[in-house]
C-alpha cells in the first residue's frame, strides 16, 4: 500500500534561523509539496535551557514570510515527555536499555572520536554493570539511559543512495535520556516522526549518520519507517559551516536587505532549481523540484550572493 506523503519541518528554536536552516526547510517543503504531500511543523525544544517559545514563534513568522506553509502543528517536544517515557519503557521491556554513569570527562577520555561528526563511539563501560554496582552508583549520581545496539542497518537515501552502518562499530550504544532527565534527540525524533505518520525526513547531511540509529529505533518501537533525503550543507565562502552565531547569515539580518522572493530565489539557485538567482515565490519552485538537480557536494556560498 502506498502511503500519502507527509514531510516535516523539525527546527530547534534556539535562535534566529540561518541560511542553512532555511535551505533545509525550503527543500523539505519542496520535496513534500512536489509530490502532493502534507507538511507538519514540530518544534524540537527538548532542551528548554537552549530553546525558547519566543524563538519558536519567530520561526513560524519566518516560515510564513518565506511562503513555506504547513498543515499540522506546531507540536512542541517539550510537551511530549510522557509519550517519550512510554517509548523508553517499551525499549526497557525488551531488555535493551541500561543506565550509564559515565561523566562527560570519562566519556571523552575512554571513547574514540567518531570519524564523521566529532561525536564519540561509546565503548560500553557501563553495559555490563551488575545490579549491585548500579545500586551503589545510583547513590551519588543519576544515570543517563543508553540503548544497546547490534547488527548492521542501512537505507537508500533519496539523495545520497545506499548508506549503512554496523552499529556497534560505527556509532556504539547511544543515549536515549540524559542524566538530567532530558530525552535524547534520537529517541524523540523517531517517536515523533513515527507517531505523526511522517513518510519523508528531509534535512542536512550532518544527520545522515543518524539514519541507521533512527531506523534501528523505528524497528524496535514498531513504528512505520520514513524515507530519508539528506541535503548538502551550505558553507561560508571560507569553508566553515554556517551556524546561528553568524548573525549576518541570520534571517533577521537578511530580511533587512532582501525580500522573501530574493531569498527563496537565491536558495533555489543554490539547490540547482534555477539557472540564476532570480526572485521567485516558494510555490513557483514546486514544479521544478527534482532530487537529481540538487548538488551532492556541500555548497560554498558564492561571495556576494547574500
Ligand atoms: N531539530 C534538528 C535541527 O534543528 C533537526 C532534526 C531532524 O531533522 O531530524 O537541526
Amino acid at each position: 500500500m502506498t502511503r500519502d506523503i507527509v514531510g516535516r519541518f523539525a527546527p530547534t528554536p534556539s535562535g534566529s534561523m540561518h541560511l542553512g536552516n532555511l535551505f533545509s526547510c525550503l527543500l523539505a517543503w519542496l520535496s513534500a509539496r512536489s509530490r502532493g504531500g502534507r507538511m507538519i511543523l514540530r518544534m524540537e525544544n527538548l532542551d528548554t535551557q537552549r530553546t525558547s517559545i519566543e524563538f519558536g514563534e519567530q520561526l513560524m513568522r519566518d516560515l510564513d514570510f518565506l511562503g513555506l506553509d504547513w498543515d499540522e502543528g506546531p507540536y512542541w517536544q517539550s510537551e511530549r515527555g510522557g509519550y517519550y517515557q512510554e517509548c523508553l519503557d517499551k525499549l526497557m521491556a525488551q531488555g535493551l536499555v541500561y543506565p550509564c554513569f559515565c561523566s562527560r570527562a570519562e566519556l571523552h577520555a575512554a571513547n574514540a572520536p567518531h570519524a564523521s561528526d566529532g561525536d564519540y563511539i561509546y565503548q560500553g563501560a557501563c553495559r555490563g554493570l551488575t545490579a549491585a554496582q548500579i545500586a551503589e552508583k545510583s547513590r551519588t549520581r543519576s544515570p543517563a539511559m543508553r540503548l544497546k545496539v547490534s547488527g548492521t542497518v542501512g537505507f537508500k537515501d533519496l539523495h545520497y543512495g545506499w548508506y549503512e552502518q554496523e552499529l556497534q562499530r560505527d556509532c556504539g550504544d547511544f543515549l536515549l535520556r540524559r542524566s538530567d532527565g532530558v530525552f535524547a534527540y534520537q529517541l524523540a525524533v523517531v517517536a515523533d516522526d513515527g507517531a505523526m505518520g511522517v513518510t519523508e525526513v528531509v534535512r542536512g547531511r550532518d544527520l545522515l549518520s543518524s539514519g541507521p540509529r533512527q531506523l534501528y529505533l523505528y524497528r524496535l518501537l514498531g513504528l512505520p519507517e520514513p524515507e530519508f533525503g539528506h541535503i548538502p550543507m551550505l558553507l561560508a565562502p571560507d569553508g566553515r559551516r554556517l551556524s546561528k552565531r553568524e548573525a549576518d547569515m541570520g534571517l533577521d539580518a537578511l530580511r533587512e536587505r532582501f525580500s522573501a522572493e530574493e531569498i527563496v530565489g537565491r536558495l533555489g539557485y543554490l539547490a540547482g532549481l534555477l539557472d540564476r538567482p532570480k526572485p521567485v515565490r516558494a510555490r513557483e519552485l514546486v514544479q521544478s523540484f527534482n532530487w537529481e538537480k540538487v548538488p551532492m557536494e556541500d555548497i560554498f556560498l558564492p561571495e556576494g550572493l547574500f
